[in-house]
């Protein structure tokens, strides 16, 4: 087992009643953030990040470098509000935030990202909820290589030197699967063109300051100053569609913890059987739905997305540099 501190705690998830499309939105406040090195974790499990190129130039400011944020919903773009802000980054989204409506929230983004003067990506929406979660269930890893591959010609033909995206964190398998695609492209781009993108995340049901003591060198950490906190809360409250989730992110965490943005280096690939407590949340959620009649089938870790890791894993270490034969 890594020695990583838990993002998330039973204790918490029973009060958070997690759903599976379910995302824990914030409001927060204004930065000062930690100049950090960016660092990369990439497909090896060691315990040290391994810093990129791109770290010894931009250990004094991040915001020099292009980066592109990836999330699985429309939605978790709050929680790094003032980063968006600040880094103004590509903003790719797996889907149209529609859970078990056909409501899609892709506009509701849009018009928050564009506000915070980011631009939507080529990867917009890709999948409804359902379909993500048919995806997963049925164990078809050709849709998670397809986005994986097409992610990664996306951020490379950017430019884009580091990437932010969703947490592993054994709550929702669709953040998770999100973060097995960020770092499967990314091994892709490494293997085809030699080089190592910044890799960072965030926790969309964690405590949003936690950062824990061995990565806060290495982390991206904004405070927010009361312009950018009163700007993230107004997006917040004025997000509509995500008003469950941030009265749920409310009852589980201190309004104030919302003041800070903690990115944090990733430092795992694709083996996340290490990040959350067994079993996933997702799965005690999944058979409470099954009882009640609501879903037909429960989405485990170890029979949908430990698979779909390995699926990718190996399509990943096919990929030839490129100009090879
Ligand atoms: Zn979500």
């Amino acid at each position: 087992m890594r020695e990583r501190p838990r993002v998330i705690t039973r204790r918490q998830a029973r009060q958070y009643a997690i759903p599976p499309t379910g995302e824990a939105e914030p409001p927060g406040r204004n930065l000062e953030r930690l100049d950090a090195p960016i660092y990369l974790a990439g497909p090896s499990h060691s315990e040290a990040p391994i810093s990129i190129d791109v770290a010894a130039d931009c250990s004094n400011s991040w915001e020099a470098h292009r980066a592109a944020l990836i999330i699985a919903h429309p939605g978790h773009e709050l929680r790094v509000h003032h980063w968006l802000e600040r880094a103004k980054p590509l903003v790719l989204v797996l889907t149209d935030g529609s859970g078990h409506t056909d409501q899609s929230r892709l506009g509701r983004t849009t018009a928050l990202i564009e506000r915070a003067g980011a631009a939507p990506g080529r990867i917009y929406g890709a999948l409804s909820d359902r379909a993500l979660y048919r995806a997963i269930l049925a164990g078809d890893a050709d849709v998670f290589i397809a986005l994986a591959q097409e992610i990664a010609h996306v951020l490379d033909h950017a430019g884009v030197d580091y990437v932010v995206g969703d947490a592993v964190e054994g709550a929702n398998p669709g953040h998770d699967a999100c973060r097995l695609i960020i770092n499967a492209a990314l091994m892709r781009i490494e293997a085809t063109r030699g080089r190592r993108l910044g890799n960072f995340e965030f926790t969309l049901e964690g405590p949003p300051d936690a950062c824990p003591p061995n990565d806060r060198d290495a982390a991206i950490i904004l405070t927010l100053g009361e312009d950018a906190y009163r700007r993230k809360l107004e997006e917040a409250q004025s997000y509509s569609e995500m008003a469950i989730d941030l009265r749920r992110a409310m009852h589980s965490h201190q309004l104030e913890a919302f003041r800070t943005e903690c990115l944090r280096p990733v430092r795992y690939g694709l083996e996340i059987g290490d990040c959350f407590e067994h079993p996933a949340l997702y799965e005690g959620y999944g058979e409470q739905q099954v009882a009640a009649g609501f879903y037909t089938d429960v989405i485990r870790f170890r029979a949908h997305l430990a698979p779909l890791a390995e699926r990718l894993g190996r399509a990943a270490a096919q990929v030839k540099p490129a100009g090879a034969p």
